[in-house]
């Protein structure tokens, strides 16, 4: 029997055709553009479709990605592997929420495309066989969730989207992609460990965590008050995980009333925990409270955060959490 692939539709420039009132917007549902893409039906695979979302992926909640990780628990004894199909200003993101949830062996790969399906080399059908391809293979299970565009195939921990336009856009400048997908066949050069899904979330309301990007001469004003507003907090620091000396008398109070995770703006590379020890560096700020992020960067230490608190954890959890992520 040919292996069943799932493919949930959210929406993204991959589904979009220009509309009345200009520019385009999400219009295709997954059936049609599954229809569009040459060489699918020739595969050995059986393809099952849902219509999740249809809508611009800064658009999308975390609600709906938690949803989107209950149907893929629901379905999951009976496929072979999930696509989810979506606009890219949010995979990265997207990614990684639904691989903190992911249980099963079964490949979660996260696609979309950087060119309409009206404009000239549109990616989406190349992309969207990719992911196929790579849900249906065995040797990406027990990989968790990844991102496949481009031929490229990336954990979902470590991709970033990092172009706004270009077709290569997404990286993983932490150790690169996993594999490639050469020939119609998915080829993983590196893995990943995979780590213990979070159980699904307690409460029904996401947690409001933001993300604060130092910037040169900050003097902290969004941090004035901010712990009666917020569950918690993730400072992008400077470099190796630093905020400017003014401000950490501020940033202590916000650790003191919300957990506060400590990442970087700089891109790549891990918040450091040993190295600088003046007023605002990060060994100052672990002395203050902060939990660094370890290698993840801001916006998927907020995931994890936001995830960890739905699910009810405490400082000594959330600790544990980033130290292991
Ligand atoms: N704005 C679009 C979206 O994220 C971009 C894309 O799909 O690439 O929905």
């Amino acid at each position: 029997m040919n292996p069943t692939v799932l493919v949930i539709g959210l929406g993204g420039t991959i589904t979009m055709t220009p509309g009345a009132g200009g520019g385009v917007a999400p219009a295709l549902s997954a059936e049609q553009l599954l229809s569009s893409v040459p060489g699918l039906p020739g595969l050995p695979v059986t393809i099952e479709t849902v219509d999740f979302r249809r809508v611009a992926s800064g658009s999308l909640g975390i609600e709906d990605i938690t949803a989107v990780a209950e149907l893929i628990r629901a379905r999951a004894e009976g496929v072979a592997g999930v696509v989810v199909v979506q606009g890219t200003d949010t995979i990265e993101e997207t990614a990684y929420l639904l691989d903190l949830y992911h249980t099963g062996a079964q490949p979660v790969v996260v696609t979309g495309a950087m060119r309409h399906p009206e404009q000239a080399g549109a990616d989406g059908p190349a992309n969207l066989l990719a992911a196929v391809l790579t849900a249906a293979s065995e040797a990406a299970r027990d990989l968790g969730c990844l991102v496949v565009l481009a031929d490229e195939i990336h954990a979902a921990r470590r991709v970033r989207k990092t172009h706004t336009t270009a077709g290569s856009t997404f990286r993983s400048p932490d150790g690169g992609p996993l594999g490639y997908v050469v020939e119609d066949r998915p080829r993983l050069l590196n893995r990943v460990p995979r780590r213990p899904a979070l159980a699904p979330p307690a409460t029904p309301r996401p947690p409001r965590v933001p993300v604060l990007t130092m910037a040169l001469g900050d003097d902290g004003v969004l941090l004035d008050d901010l712990g009666a507003r917020v569950d918690g907090a993730v400072i992008a620091g400077f470099g190796g995980g630093h905020v400017p000396r003014t401000i950490v008398e501020k940033v202590q109070k916000l650790a003191e009333e919300v957990p506060v995770v400590l990442a970087s703006r700089a891109g790549s590379g891990p918040v450091l925990t040993q190295t600088y020890g003046y007023p605002g560096s990060e060994l100052d700020l672990i002395a203050r409270g902060l939990v660094p992020a370890g290698f993840l960067d801001p916006l998927k230490a907020r995931l994890l955060l936001c995830a960890l608190l739905s699910g009810g954890a405490g400082p000594e959890a959330i600790a544990a959490a980033f130290a292991g992520a």
